[in-house]
């Protein structure tokens, strides 16, 4: 009868060029070495062996780490004119001081507030943003 050997690897990215770090046998140590290293993905490799242990076929499968980086990334800001309530919103936060400035500088005496949006934490205002 078949059967599969699965180990895991810790690994900094889902491109052809990444770094790996392993083998590990179980998906606990692997995270804990991600985690120690920065590293954002885990790598499970199946090997699917004959009774002989001969490789018959190697899958692999990455899995994201709901780590620090990814968190960074899914960050966005908003911005919000707390006098005439229009709003944006922004990947960069020059673009959310770019946008104020128009607005502030169009429509005289509205005062822009700044809002950061992280996924799973919701809203939360960055007060005193621009000095
Ligand atoms: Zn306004």
């Amino acid at each position: 009868m078949d059967y599969k050997e699965i180990f895991w690897m810790a690994c900094d990215s889902v491109e052809q060029l990444r770094a790996e770090y392993g083998p590990f046998h179980t998906r606990a140590e692997a995270e804990a070495e991600a985690h120690k290293l920065g590293f954002s993905y885990l790598l499970r490799y199946e090997h699917l062996l004959d009774k002989n242990e001969e490789i018959q076929e190697v899958r692999c499968i990455f899995i994201e780490l709901p780590g620090a980086k990814t968190e960074l990334l899914s960050v966005s800001l908003h911005t919000r004119c707390a006098t005439c309530g229009e709003s944006a919103s922004h990947d960069k936060p020059w673009q959310a001081e770019v946008w104020a400035d128009i607005h502030e500088f169009e429509h005289s005496r509205h005062k822009v507030r700044l809002f950061e949006h992280a996924r799973g934490k919701g809203l939360k205002e960055i007060g005193d943003w621009r000095g």
